[in-house]
């Protein structure tokens, strides 16, 4: 039966997280011919709104608030109850990204309704809309079917593809004023870290370090490798607690989950809590002195030598290219 399902955009430095556009997709599926509403909460944020037609939004509805200008549990959650309260979705997408995490319970709770989170697959069985998710650390995956209220997931990124950008396909944007109250927190400035290069969890290509890198400066061979195929620098907690990298770059079950079609380990040995954060990437390289080593085991190609000679020999080829 086909559904209105609501999909939330989200904006980083200006620009839509890839997720959105994931959102939409899964949101057509389960919408199954139904209409796909995606809604983007922001300051100023009206003028993102052709982008998301383009990846196959139905409808575009905006909230505008200068106390949206960043994020809080409190001000998102008003602004789109506010959207399902006009729009009566049968279902609901968010990306299982730090906001969505933050964002989701809380929704599910106001609207007394279940919430199936980090689904990587969606699929049909039988006339049944099934959403895959992996279970204790990425060792098993379960299969929920939602039989009752609202369809509520959050995806996980990098998993399901967008859809083709249709290049000149463009709707009239809706905006839906919220008067937004009683803010509990207010941001009043984020400060980044300095860093440079691809966001982590959003890169094509990841080149993680572990404690075989051995110190600070044996990340710069991986830096140059992630550089030079467009990619970004993870690491394992090992390398993370020696203090070789910051723990921004952690991979795991205490790090960040990273879907990368191209993930390439470097002297980590596949700890069951790291590969809980890598284990779904698309393609596994493992380069590791230890040929017992456990990361061998969910690798696709395995190199077994040692990384500063491998690192180099790799950057050298791919410089050829
Ligand atoms: P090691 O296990 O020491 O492995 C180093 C590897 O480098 C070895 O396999 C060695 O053969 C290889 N090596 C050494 N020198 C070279 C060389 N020159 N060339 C090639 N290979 C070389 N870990 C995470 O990563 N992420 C998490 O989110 C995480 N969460 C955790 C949560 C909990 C509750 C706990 C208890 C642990 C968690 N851990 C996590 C830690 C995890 O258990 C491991 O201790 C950690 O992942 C090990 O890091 P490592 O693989 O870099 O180090």
């Amino acid at each position: 039966m086909s559904k209105k399902i609501v999909v939330l955009a989200e904006v980083r430095e200006g620009a839509l997280r890839n997720v959105s556009f994931e959102a939409i997709a899964a949101g057509k599926k389960i919408a199954d011919g139904g209409e796909v509403v995606s809604v983007l909460i922001g300051d100023n944020v009206s003028s993102l709104g052709q982008e998301l037609f383009a990846f196959g939004a139905d409808k575009v509805i905006t909230v505008e608030n200068d106390k949206l200008k960043q994020y809080s549990s409190d001000g998102y959650s008003q602004a789109l109850l506010a959207v399902i309260e006009a729009e009566k979705p049968e279902g609901l997408v968010f990306g299982h990204t730090a906001l969505g995490k933050d964002l989701s319970p809380r929704i599910a709770s106001r609207l007394k309704s279940g919430l199936v989170s980090d689904v990587t697959v969606i699929e049909e069985d039988g006339g049944e809309t099934v959403f895959v998710r992996p279970i204790y650390s990425g060792k098993a995956f379960e299969k929920k079917i939602i039989t009752d209220g609202l369809v509520f997931v959050t995806i996980r990124p990098n998993n399901i593809d967008p859809l083709p950008k249709e290049e000149g396909k463009s709707g009239e944007v809706t905006s839906l004023n919220v008067n937004i109250t009683d803010l509990r927190t207010i941001i009043k400035d984020v400060v980044r870290k300095a860093t440079d290069g691809v966001d982590l969890s959003e890169a094509k290509v990841i080149v993680a370090g572990g404690r075989g890198v051995k110190s600070e400066s044996g990340f710069e061979p991986l830096k140059e490798l992630a550089d030079l195929l467009g990619g970004a620098v993870g690491a394992s907690r090992g390398a993370c607690d020696a203090e070789y990298c910051d723990y921004s770059l952690q991979i795991g079950q205490t790090g960040k989950v990273v879907t990368p079609d191209l993930y390439i380990a470097c002297g980590l040995s596949g700890a069951i809590q790291h590969m809980a954060g890598m284990s779904n990437s698309k393609v596994i390289v493992a380069i590791n002195k230890d040929p017992e080593a456990n990361i061998f085991k969910v690798a696709d190609y395995g190199i077994v030598g040692d990384l500063f000679e491998v690192v180099p020999l790799l950057i050298e080829e791919f410089k050829k290219i």
